[in-house]
């Protein structure tokens, strides 16, 4: 039998760090044992439908090269499959029509919590029936006859046997009065005529799967497997909360994480290989995938260790390609006018330093704008205002012989020539200054290649001495 699985999001919003988390392992489990990929709209409640979800969840996968094989398959577009179970269900007895109104179920319900037990519907229209009006009315729901008693178990791939009384199991609602069927319903219908073998999900699904169970031995159906994915906690181990990292995947893209950071991070979230190897490819955690690896113990969301996986990526990444990602963090609104060259070496100076793209434009913005800074900065040690200003020429008369597009090489052994024997901070400080008006910045040698990218950047270098000397 071909491994098959599914992700099978429901389009309530922008897909989470959870939610991919969930469609990775299930692409690895795919992947790793030559099986299919089925991507799964689960949108059959309406109401809670959000426009451009199912874009943003096939973009997503896109970005992280989590490619389905079949789909995506629409739920809503399957009704008529989901009706024929249910009547078939009904026929059978394992299910029956419920015509209560709200106040009735709002009065049990209300009945329940003044008792403080979990709410169960009484079976009342099992055992009254409704006698049939024949016209079709659609007024009534169809619930799933729950057995009083019995033990409904399974064995979970992550958290080994569970089992739950039926007695504490509610005769829930399988197909809506609006003809729609419930989660709980479609997906086992789906899941089964889909030959899912393995089911990989979220642990909150855990309470819902013996109702499941209980529909596939309605059917006669064999039952999948399953596999619950541990809960996703902060460092406080707090279930994770927007603040707490919760986040649409979209956002951590636009901050500037690389996608391989973010799936190589995403991956040890409840999985980890059992060695030392912290670096995937996703060729690589394809290989090392194991379901037997996954923790049941909650997963810490770390913040720092995805700038740790990030800053990783960064620092490996191509220019050319890096700058593909970082374009849009520069402090222009066009970084056009610009060439490559000078971008891509600003990249170079920066990259090591980074833990996201989008620091890049508070980092650098000196390159593109001339800075503002207190003359006081400028002075190495105890350096004369007189001794700056000398030193500043200096500067300004080696910079003034450097050609267009010079390397860090030759300037490095031009200035290192002029200083010979004396203190590079009282050249070199002054120098760093006033070309970033900053206390901490790289050096200015790179500083300055990145400039002589430019065609007029002997020119903004000049100016920005020559301001500085005019300070003093
Ligand atoms: N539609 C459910 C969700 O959005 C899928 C649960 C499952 O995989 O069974 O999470």
């Amino acid at each position: 039998m071909v491994a098959t699985v599914r992700f099978a999001p429901s389009p309530t919003g922008l897909l989470h760090i959870g939610g991919l988390r969930t469609a990775l392992f299930n692409f690895l489990f795919a992947r790793k044992n030559n099986g299919k990929f089925i991507l799964r709209i689960e949108d059959t409640d309406k109401s809670r439908e959000v426009r451009g979800a199912v874009e943003n969840i096939k973009e997503t996968l896109r970005t992280f090269g989590l490619n389905w094989d079949v789909g995506p398959i629409f739920q809503s577009e399957r009704l008529k499959t989901y009706h024929e179970h249910a009547s078939r269900l009904v026929a059978q007895g394992d299910a029956y029509k419920c015509g209560c109104s709200e106040e009735r179920i709002a009065d049990l319900k209300k009945h329940a919590q003044a008792e403080k037990r979990p709410f169960r519907y009484d079976k009342h229209c099992l055992k009254n029936p409704a006698p049939s009006t024949g016209s079709g009315s659609n007024h009534f729901v169809i619930r799933q006859n729950v057995p009083e008693e019995g033990i409904t178990s399974f064995e979970d791939l992550v958290y080994g046997k569970i089992q739950v009384a039926n007695s504490t199991l509610d005769d829930g609602i399988l197909v809506k009065s609006d003809g729609y069927p419930v989660y709980n319903f479609a997906n086992v219908i789906d899941d089964h005529l889909m030959e899912i073998t393995h089911v990989i999900r979220g642990e909150e699904f855990i309470p819902s799967t013996p109702k499941h169970i209980l529909l596939y031995k309605s059917f006669g159906w064999q039952v999948p497997q399953f596999a619950h994915l541990p809960l996703l906690v902060d460092k406080k181990r707090q279930k994770l909360s927007k603040r707490s990292g919760d986040a649409a995947v979209k956002e951590y893209v636009e901050k500037g994480y690389l996608p391989e950071a973010i799936l190589n991070f995403i991956a040890f979230l409840g999985w980890n290989p059992k060695t030392e190897q912290e670096i995937f490819s996703l060729d690589e955690l394809i290989k090392a995938f194991d379901l037997e690896k996954v923790n049941k113990s909650a997963a810490v969301f770390d913040l720092e260790k995805l700038n740790w996986f990030n800053s990783h990526y960064i620092k490996e990444k191509p220019l050319s390609e890096l700058l593909k990602y970082a374009q849009r963090y520069f402090p222009v609104t066009d970084t056009s006018p610009y060439p490559e060259e000078f971008l891509e070496k600003i990249l170079e100076i920066e990259k090591g330093r980074l833990n996201k793209l989008s620091e890049v434009g508070e980092r650098a913005g000196y390159f593109f704008q001339e800075p503002e800074y207190n003359k006081d900065l400028l002075s190495w040690k105890d350096m004369t205002g007189e001794e700056i200003k000398k030193s500043l020429e200096v500067s300004k008369k080696i910079i003034f012989n450097f050609q267009f597009s010079i390397s860090k090489k030759e300037i490095e052994k031009t200035f290192f020539q002029e200083i010979g024997e004396g203190d590079k901070g009282t050249l070199l400080w002054p120098l760093r200054v006033a070309l970033t008006g900053l206390r901490a910045s790289p050096g200015p040698f790179e500083i300055l290649e990145a400039f002589f990218c430019l065609q007029n950047g002997k020119e903004t270098v000049l100016k920005r001495i020559q301001k500085a000397i005019d300070k003093i």
